[in-house]
């Protein structure tokens, strides 16, 4: 039997709700598939700090780096507020992107047909979206050198920050993102500003370039001022987006909100050998510790682990369905109930869930 570590670090407030339901649905597929997990816990964020006085505590990495896969909940929350800025929660994730090389972030935005009306924008835009954006997430304007701030002997000031990418880093990207295509509806769209940015000029031609690997795939150029436009008038055109950092950061918050909840949403960070799972929200402090946390993005969140590290398609389909079939059932946390519904706690959600994974093997 194929056995697989698993590092888990559920991290701090919801994080620590969510990600051990993440857990047993893992275990119904692994008791279902015949296939082995060994769940390792490990310290991340505020808890790792009151613990050890680091946001990612001594032997964290190292399981990571020894793991298949890590399940990631979420950290920070306002105790960390005022902890110095190299040592806050949020250190421990970015340090874990950095050594681990998790280059591509992987967000889905799937509507549900039965969660439509949760969604601020008219149901006959959402209805029907089902898209992935993948982001570059280690190049780009954020990273890029020369930065800084001067100021002028006049009394101003002058700021910079470069975007730049080489063809290694755009070309990695893309083919994770063609992969990731070839998965779902064989359709990409690279999104760039290539009518102004000559570092736009390169990722096209990069992307171009890498795209005759990938025959099967329809690639199509969309500049990213009419991509953000079309995000909110025809989701439905889209399939995998992929684009640059800030680009990136921009789109898939856009398409978050097509989702409708917070609660819905997971990711995929991937890259080096290792990648990390995890819910696209945060610790949610104002619900913390109450039991009634959505435990759906950090469930999704396994799909997506089964499916890219684990190869196990069926299995990642089953947990879909699963969530699929008890929402369609009229099981509601109470962030994706409408007014007067009657609403499930984190474990309740998660019971009917793993329920519902086992009854499909
Ligand atoms: P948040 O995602 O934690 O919460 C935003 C809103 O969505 C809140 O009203 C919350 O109750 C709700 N919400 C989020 N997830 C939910 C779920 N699963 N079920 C039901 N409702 C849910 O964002 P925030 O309030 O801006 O940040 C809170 C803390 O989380 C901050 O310290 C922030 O730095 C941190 N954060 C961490 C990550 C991460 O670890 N990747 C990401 C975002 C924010």
């Amino acid at each position: 039997m194929a056995t697989y570590r698993i590092a888990v670090l559920p991290g701090d407030g919801i994080g620590q709700e969510v990600t051990p339901e993440a857990v047993r649905v893992l275990k119904a597929v692994g008791k279902g598939a015949g296939v082995g997990f060994e769940f390792e816990p490990a310290l991340v964020g505020g808890a790792a700090i009151d613990a050890t006085g680091h946001p990612l505590a001594p032997g964290t990495l190292d399981l990571c780096r020894r793991s298949h896969a890590i399940l990631f909940g979420a950290v920070g929350g306002p105790k960390w507020d005022t902890v110095a800025h190299e040592r806050r929660p949020e250190r421990g994730l970015l340090a874990l992107r950095k050594e681990l090389d998790l280059y591509a972030n992987l967000r889905p935005a799937k509507c549900f047909p039965m969660l439509v009306d949760a969604s601020p924008l008219k149901r006959s835009v959402v209805e029907g979206t089902d898209l992935m954006v993948i982001r570059e997430l280690t190049g780009g304007l954020y990273f890029g050198e020369p930065r800084g701030l001067e100021r002028l002997v006049d009394g101003g000031a002058r700021a910079v920050n470069t975007m730049v990418y080489t063809s290694r880093e755009i070309e990695r990207i893309a083919r994770t993102a063609f992969e990731v295509a070839r998965k779902r509806r064989k359709r990409l769209a690279s999104v760039d500003k290539a009518n102004v940015l000559v570092v736009s000029q390169l990722w096209r031609e990069v992307v171009t370039r890498v795209a005759r690997d990938y025959p099967d795939v329809t690639l199509e150029h969309v500049l990213v001022d009419n991509c953000a436009m079309a995000l909110v008038h025809r989701p439905s055109r889209f399939d995998t987006i992929v684009t640059e950092n800030t680009f990136g950061d921009i789109l898939s918050d856009e398409a978050a909100i097509l989702a409708g909840s917070m609660g819905m949403l997971p990711s995929a960070s991937l890259g080096g050998s290792v990648a990390l799972y995890e819910p696209v929200h945060g610790t949610a402090p104002d619900i913390a510790g109450k039991g009634i946390a959505n435990p759906i993005a950090a469930i999704l969140s396994t799909a997506m682990l089964l499916r890219y590290t684990l190869s196990l398609e069926k299995d990642a389909d089953r947990v879909e369905r699963a969530v699929l079939r008890v929402l369609e059932q009229g099981h509601r946390t109470a962030d994706i109930a409408g007014p007067g519904a009657r609403t499930v706690g984190t474990k309740e959600m998660a019971d009917l869930i793993v329920r519902e994974v086992e009854d499909q093997y």
